[in-house]
Parts: C-alpha cells; structure tokens; sequence
C-alpha cells in the first residue's frame, strides 16, 4: 500500500530519537540521506556495508545476475527473463541487529514506507521477533476406509513406525537435525466422496521451505498407511498453512514520533487503533490491510528467491482461522500512550533450497540481509509486514493515502507515456501542479515537450 513521505519536520524529530537507540552491530542501518544517493553510489554503500565482492556488485547493478541458461533450467518454455526492481529498505532494527533489507517490488512507495516505519519503531526500541521451529505439515488423504475413526485408531497404532521411517538416518535432512516430529489424524467426512481420514505428517525440516522434503516424506509413507488401513492414498502433499511454522514480531512506538504536522502524536494513536479495529471486524477492509502486510513480505520473499505464493496461501488462511477471515496484526495503545503493534503469520520461508541457491540477486539479497538461518530470515520479513501495515495505516489514519503517493505514482504514469531521463522529473513536476495524474494528459505533456525541443 502507498504511503507519505515523511516532511523534513517529522524526520527530524524521529532522528532526535533514533539516535538514542542504540545497536548492538558495528554499523548501524540508518543511512542517512541513501535515497538522494545515485544508483552506483548506493551500490557502493551496501557493498561496503554488507562486505559485497565485486561479483555482487556486478549483479546489483544489472551487469551480471541470472542469465537465460539459468532460467531456462529453472521453469519450462523460457522465452526470457523478466526484470524488476530491487529497493533496500533501511532503518531496522530487530531483536537488537541491524538489517539493511533487500525488496524486489514493482509498487512504488513500499520501499520508502517500511523504511520510515522502521525509523518509527526504532524510537520504541526497534522490533521483537520470535518464530516457532520450523515445522511443515503434510498431509496424506486416505479414502475408502469403513469407518474412518477406527481407520484412526490404526495410524495412531503404528505412529513409532512411521516416525522411524520417515526419520531414516540415511537422509540428508536427518543428518541435519531435522526430520519427522509427530503425527496426527483427522477424520473428515464429505457428502460426496464420503468419510476420508486425512494424516499429518509434522516435519521439521530446518532451513529451508521445506516442500519437496515434505511431500518425499508423505510418499514414503503412504504405503505404510494404505496397509494399515486398508485404504487408499489419494494426494499426498505439503499443506501451506503452516501453522506449526509461525512468526511473530512486535514493535512499541512512543506517541511523539508519530506526531504530524498537523496531529498530535497521541490522536494518530487512537487513529491507528481505531483503523486497526476496523480491519479486525470488517473482511473487506482486512483483504486491504492485509495486502498491505504482503506488500512489506512478498517484496523481502521475492528478493531472496522465497515461493512468495506459498507465505500469501498460509497467510490469508490463518486470517481466515476464526472461521472469518481477519486482519493478521494487531494494534493497541498501552497505558503510557504508547502505540503497541503485534503480528503472527505463517511463514514457509528458507536460506537452502528452492530458487535461494540459484538466482545470483537472490544471493546476494540473502549475503545483504546477512541472516544465518531460515528463523532469523522469517523474523526479519515478520517486521517487515508489521513495519509495512504501520506505514499504510498511519498514512490512512492522518492525511490520507494518495498526498504521499502522488509524486511516486506520477513517475510512473510519465513513464507510460514514453518519458524518459529528466522528461520523466519535468512531466511528473507539470502533472503534480496541475493535480491531474493521467496517462493521458502525460501523453499531451510528453508530445509538448519533444515538440518544444525540436
Ligand atoms: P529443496 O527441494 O531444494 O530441498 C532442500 C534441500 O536442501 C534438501 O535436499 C535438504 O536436504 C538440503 N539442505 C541442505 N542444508 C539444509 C538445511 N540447513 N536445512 C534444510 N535443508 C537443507 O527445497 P524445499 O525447501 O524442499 O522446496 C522448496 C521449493 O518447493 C520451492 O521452490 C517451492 O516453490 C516448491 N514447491 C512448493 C509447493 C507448495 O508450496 N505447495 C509444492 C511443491 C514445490
């Protein structure tokens, strides 16, 4: 979701009191002044921040990265290679580290907004994080059993087996600490296929998504509960609400930062409050504010070569748990005034496996955000959607979503309509004045000036 740009009044009362926090790295992720940096220099900064070599550098600036060979081993028919942006937010602080934070996305302004309300967080203290173990659930339909709780009860007899064979010492996954942890039985019963007992496999399966290893683990079983049963295995397969693999992040903002030119600190805290109750009774207003969690996550899933339709499908379910689906954060005023954000979600995320160890810009997103395991990697993107919803909501909750959004959406309606280099300032400058952000009237303004330069 689009946000404001703080003024230079808001930035410099949130930098008074950042400066205060303090971090336990070496460098701090407050880089002042990153956005008015060219694209080189930027590069530069990060590289040195991060301890880049000259390879990444290389792939940051689109010399080098992933290449048609590369992609036409990654999926089928590749006819090429689709390029976006990729943003680094800064400002965040979390569980007492500092992340500079690597976002592929297309909207403009998300960059902008998690970042600003990461300087916001910092004043509390920056964010809290916490994520379960990394356990995924599979799941195994079996169908064509007579009575689907005595069915049940047989899984349940030979669980100690299928925990051995699951957790063969010969797998890599095994040798690594992860493997098998439980199992659980749910009979279901369906008007039209009949009873059918659904079997869990619960598996931790370290640092990565965890899919392939899961559904292999569903596979070797199957057999095993077929013979048990006496019935017959339909799917076999990982279930992306994750559940069992959840993260949890929190932020505490004290009333002044929030403070606006024209609110008081305390009012946007009661507005954001009330916008957040909003999203929590209302489905309509929770699918928006949502969206506005995922546009922070998906970015940071994307970056690192995450399967962000996996986080997206796990998400909307959980929110979905009640029975209603609901907003996936929370926020509320504590006793001092202080604006308390929280945020549980699902989150299927890994630093091995999938695209992660094969897109070089993924790579170097993973060696940017320096984390060393997939936990560390799900506590970062959990700040990152708490820190994009309090950016969308604030902006809601005071002036409104489009002020801020303007001047970024114009640049790319210029664009569309041909402008390139500085034309694309010089229409954005002309649109803005005369509050008229069309595609059409860019087309006029890019016509006009091309003739005018003739
Ligand atoms: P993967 O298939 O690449 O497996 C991970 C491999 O890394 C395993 O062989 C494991 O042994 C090894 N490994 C090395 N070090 C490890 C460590 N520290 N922790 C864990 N494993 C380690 O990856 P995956 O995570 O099993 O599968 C992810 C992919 O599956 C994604 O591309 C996703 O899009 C895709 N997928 C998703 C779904 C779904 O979401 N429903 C279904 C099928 C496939």
């Amino acid at each position: 979701m689009p946000v404001h740009y703080p003024n230079q009044q808001e930035i410099g009362r949130i930098n008074l009191m950042t400066n205060k926090t303090q971090s336990s790295k070496k460098h701090s992720s407050r880089l002042a002044g990153f956005y008015q940096r060219s694209l080189p220099d930027r590069v530069a900064q990060v590289a040195q921040w991060a301890g880049l070599d000259a390879g990444a550098e290389a792939t940051l600036l689109g010399m080098t990265g992933l290449n048609s060979a590369q992609a036409d081993q990654m999926i089928e028919n590749v006819i090429g290679i689709y390029a976006l942006p990729m943003g680094l937010a800064t400002n965040f602080l979390i569980n007492g580290k500092d992340y500079l934070i690597p976002m592929v996305i297309e909207e403009p302004s998300v960059v902008a907004g998690v970042s600003f309300a990461a300087k916001l967080a910092r004043a509390g203290g920056g964010f809290n994080a916490s994520t379960d173990d990394p356990i995924m659930i599979g799941q195994i339909q079996v169908l064509g059993v007579d009575n689907v709780y005595a069915a049940a009860g047989r899984v349940w007899d030979i669980r100690d087996q299928l925990l051995a064979e699951a957790n063969d010492p010969s797998l890599m996954i095994v040798k690594i600490g992860g493997g098998a942890r439980d199992i659980e039985v749910r009979p279901l019963i369906d008007t039209v296929v009949g009873p059918m007992l659904i079997v869990h496999v619960l598996y931790n399966v370290r640092d990565a998504m965890g899919a392939n290893t899961v559904n292999t683990a569903c596979e070797r079983l199957a057999p095993m509960i077929e013979r048990a049963t006496g019935g017959r295995v339909n799917l076999r397969i990982l279930s992306n609400l994750s559940d069992h693999r959840k993260v949890r992040a929190s932020c505490t903002i004290p009333p002044e930062a929030l403070t606006t030119e024209t609110t008081p600190g305390p009012q946007v805290v009661q507005a954001i409050v009330e916008a957040a109750a909003f999203a929590e009774a209302d489905p309509y207003r929770a699918a928006t504010h949502n969206k506005g969690i995922f546009n922070g996550m998906d970015a940071v899933c994307i970056a690192t070569g995450n399967d962000w339709r996996a986080l997206e499908a796990g998400g909307h379910a959980y929110a979905a748990r009640s029975g209603r689906y609901s907003s996936l954060s929370v926020w509320t005023a504590d006793g001092s005034g202080n604006l308390i954000g929280h945020i549980e979600v699902p989150m299927a995320v890994g630093t091995v496996g999938g695209a992660t160890g094969v897109h070089p810009s993924a790579k170097v997103a993973l060696k940017i955000l320096g984390v060393s395991s997939a936990r560390e990697l799900s506590e970062v993107i959990g700040s990152v959607g708490l820190a994009q919803n309090l950016a969308a909501i604030r902006a809601l909750a005071t002036e409104g979503i489009q002020r801020g959004h303007m001047t970024l959406h114009a640049r790319q309606v210029a664009m569309a309509a041909g402008a390139s280099g500085d034309m694309v300032t010089r229409v954005v400058k002309m649109m803005v004045a005369e509050n008229n952000i069309q595609l059409e009237r860019a087309q006029e303004i890019v016509t006009q000036l091309r003739e005018s330069e003739q």
